[in-house]
């Protein structure tokens, strides 16, 4: 019962996990809503570090690390105790980000990732929405909605189609755990779509 959202800068991950919630939270489920990097105070410190532009950039090798330091802390302080106690948990981003980011974008080893997801993440979500829209389209979307990380900003558009592209190339190799939403369009009609695809796993 671990359901985790997917795709590239301004995807609409957030407003879709809230809908997520919404129609788990009115079905009487008990959901935890969390976020990578991220989801414990430590890990919160970490995602600071990240995204602070105020020292040099990450070396790839140190932003793989440093995300992986994040969700071990964030799997044993908050996913699995709540995946114990029964909760659904819902996650902006996971480990399909590392392959995406740290293994598409800045071309580290997606082995390396493999051993790192299985000798300290441990664990993989049943569902996962990848939502997906072009390059151009999200960042333009990110721009005008928030702050764009300056390290994101810094990034040439070759980046994000190497993201995407590995996004799309695990969706592809996964299709019973990783389903594929075009984001493209309005924020209400992939919410709706999400929850839908959410009903039916649930039913499968
Ligand atoms: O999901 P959100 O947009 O808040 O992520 C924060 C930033 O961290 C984004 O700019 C995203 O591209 C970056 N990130 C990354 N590698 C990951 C996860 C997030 O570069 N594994
Ligand atoms: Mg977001």
């Amino acid at each position: 019962r671990l359901v985790t959202l997917e795709g590239g800068e301004g995807a609409g991950k957030t407003t879709v996990l809230h809908a997520l919630r919404d129609a788990l939270a009115s079905a009487g489920a008990d959901v935890v809503c969390t976020r990578e990097p991220g989801g414990t105070p430590l890990a919160e410190r970490i995602r600071e570090l990240l995204l602070d532009p105020n020292h040099e950039p990450a070396s790839p090798q140190t932003e793989l690390l440093l995300m992986f330091a994040s969700r071990a802390q964030h799997v044993r302080e908050t996913i699995l105790p709540a995946l114990k106690r029964g909760a659904w948990v819902l996650c902006d981003r996971f480990t399909d980000s590392s392959y995406a980011y740290q293994g598409g974008g800045r071309g580290l080893d997606p082995e390396l990732i493999a051993t790192l997801e299985r000798e300290v993440v441990g664990i993989r979500p049943g569902l996962t929405l990848l939502l997906d829209v072009g390059v151009d389209e999200g960042r333009q979307r990110a721009r005008g909605r928030d702050l764009v990380p300056d390290r994101i900003e810094r990034e040439r558009d070759e980046f994000f189609e190497r993201v995407r592209a590995a996004y799309l190339a695990r969706a592809a190799a996964e299709p019973q755990r990783i389903r594929v939403l075009d984001a493209s369009r309005p924020a209400v009609e992939v919410a709706a779509e999400a929850v839908s695809a959410l009903r039916t796993w649930m039913r499968e």
